[in-house]
């Protein structure tokens, strides 16, 4: 059991003084008490604050993350992207998997990522066929999170078809399919594994053009999701929803609200293209807003407007997707600085009553993450994930900080030192900015990254 003291922390009101955070061998929080004597407790640090879901990750990509950015064509877009990244997909098995996403996990622990959803549809071989077990490629994901220790909400994921009318997929998308009561069964397969590991099951429909309406009603009306998180990607290209519009007459997030009832157990990831009324669909549902902002970004899917939903009271937080970014702090500024840009004012996301705008995203954040990846809580207070990240004060971008400064300058000043520690249910994984396991994983995720080259070079000859 963990016990320990710190100088400072932020709770989910604020920061608080002199707490005692204690942590329960079930891995949540027991009991967070602020203005408690440190006595004979060890000491945590002078800065204390939650550490950070990642809610949206697709760990295979991180092989690829930088490799598609040379000019290709004019018309160069998401889509273009999206067949390099299938051609990299080809290669990838269970093994090479295993040795990505351990070594992407260590590297997002250190960021201060604690959880991550992963949204996993590489299910089976190139060709279509089954791995045996049939499991095989969520197995090596299960396994790289437990190794590197990151919290794990495992969200096998529905592919069925190639876009809204119903097309057939792509030799390149074989892998991803999977029947509808197959993929009830695998996921059945995986719950006992994760929850013995003290992590979790979700599940994920790729999207509306990947899955007709009538297995998304199939699927995610099972109860086995009772009470599971629910994720889906929605809106991120102005193609998609384009298309929608075609063959549905609606837009997707309208076209979701239409087929199922949204709650809070659903995360909508990339709603870039809502309007104001899904903005006010997705606010009053309670479910959590997926943003991807250096991946959106990345891919050019457009800006989401996330100051007309904090206005509205939706729910949202952050994920690293395509892993070109990893340090929750990049994703957040930039989600700030993209609302400056586009209004032409300053300090966008705040307001009197949440003036400190980098504890404000934080809190938000932390919030939303915690509950797409189905904790009962979050932050810290007892009853949530205990995890936690130490700042680390040696940092000059640091110096003189109080409570009221410290959070935007460790997100808006040039800031360069990861979280001094970094702890996880409960448990201490990364210590001086560093994790334990750090150089035996990145050998290998070396060796694994240059056997895909190879077998790329293979396949181009
Ligand atoms: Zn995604």
């Amino acid at each position: 059991m963990f016990q320990g003291h710190c100088d400072h922390a932020l709770l989910p009101d604020g920061w608080h003084a002199n707490v005692r955070l204690t942590a329960g061998d079930d891995g949540r929080w027991l009991d967070v008490q602020s203005n408690v004597p440190r006595g004979d407790l060890a000491h945590c640090g002078e800065f204390v604050i939650p550490g950070m879901p990642n809610l949206h990750s697709h760990a295979f990509q991180r092989a690829m993350a930088g490799s598609a950015e040379r000019f290709g064509r004019p018309d160069d877009s998401f889509w273009s992207w999206r067949e390099a990244m299938y051609r990299h997909a080809g290669l990838v098995d269970p093994e090479a998997l295993h040795a990505i996403a351990r070594w992407l996990y260590c590297e997002m622990l250190e960021q201060g990522y604690t959880r991550v959803a992963e949204f996993h549809y590489v299910h089976h071989r190139p060709d279509g066929r089954r791995y045996l077990p049939t499991q095989a490629m969520s197995q090596a994901l299960i396994a790289a999170a437990e190794e590197a220790g990151i919290g794990l909400t495992l969200l096998p994921t529905l592919y069925q078809r190639g876009g809204f009318r119903d097309e057939a997929l792509a030799s390149r998308q074989q892998r991803f399919r999977c029947g509808s009561d197959e993929f009830l069964a695998l996921c059945e397969a995986l719950a006992t594994p994760l929850s013995a590991r003290g992590m979790r099951l979700g599940a994920a429909v790729h999207s509306l053009r990947a899955v007709s309406g009538d297995s998304l009603r199939e699927v995610f009306g099972a109860s086995l999701w009772r009470d599971r998180p629910l994720h889906i990607h929605i809106a991120e290209q102005r193609k998609e929803v384009a298309d929608c519009l075609a063959v549905h007459a609606r837009r997707p997030i309208e076209h979701l609200f239409d087929q199922i009832a949204i709650d809070r157990r659903h995360c909508l990831v990339h709603a870039t293209h809502a309007n104001s009324a899904e903005m006010q669909l997705m606010a009053r549902s309670g479910a959590v807003v997926g943003i991807c902002t250096t991946t959106e970004a990345n891919l050019g899917d457009g800006l989401f407007a996330l100051a007309d939903l904090r206005e509205l009271g939706g729910r949202w937080g952050i994920g690293s997707d395509s892993q070109v970014g990893l340090d929750p702090r990049e994703e957040l500024r930039w989600l700030e600085y993209q609302s400056r840009l586009a209004s032409g004012r300053r300090t966008v996301l705040g307001d009197a009553t949440h003036a400190d705008i980098a504890a404000n995203l934080w809190l938000a954040a932390s919030a939303g993450g915690a509950q797409a990846c189905g904790s009962a809580a979050a932050g810290l207070q007892a009853g949530a994930d205990a995890d936690w990240l130490v700042l680390d004060t040696s940092d000059p971008a640091l110096a003189g900080c109080s409570t009221d400064t410290v959070m935007g300058a460790w997100l808006f000043a040039p800031a360069r030192h990861p979280p001094l520690s970094v702890g996880v249910g409960g448990r201490v994984l990364a210590t001086q900015g560093r994790h334990a396991r750090r150089s035996e994983y990145a050998s290998a995720y070396r060796r694994a990254v240059i056997g895909l080259g190879r077998k790329l070079q293979d396949g181009a000859a």
